[in-house]
């Protein structure tokens, strides 16, 4: 399952990040996930609890936000919600570069 290896993913980088910083247990883990970024979070938050028995991170809240899919216009440089259905610049017409909306991160994490 795809949220599983993301869940043990998530998991990893938090307990790096607890041991680099000598931590006894992990509070909370704040993701962003991008609109595109396809990751089913009820079946995160499922992969999430069981991933996490037995280790510091056994009590930790997951908790996330949307990142919306915005781009870039190469003509006018605004920067702008992009319509899935054309990346074309509401403003002006332009090509969008695409700046967020797939990223699939962990934001910060909370820590004792
Ligand atoms: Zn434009």
């Amino acid at each position: 399952m795809h949220e599983m290896a993301i869940a043990e993913g998530i998991l990893d980088i938090a307990l790096d990040h607890a041991r680099t910083h000598a931590a006894q247990r992990i509070e909370r883990i704040h993701l962003l996930l991008g609109e595109l970024s396809g990751v089913e979070t009820e079946a995160l938050s499922l992969a999430f609890s069981s991933v996490i028995r037995g280790t510091i991170a056994e009590n930790a809240a997951l908790t996330w936000e949307r990142v919306p899919f915005t781009g870039r216009c190469h003509d006018c440089g605004r920067e702008r919600r992009i319509r899935p259905a054309d990346y074309l610049c509401p403003d002006c017409g332009g090509g969008m570069e695409i700046i967020g909306g797939r990223e699939m991160r962990v934001d910060y994490i909370e820590m004792e």
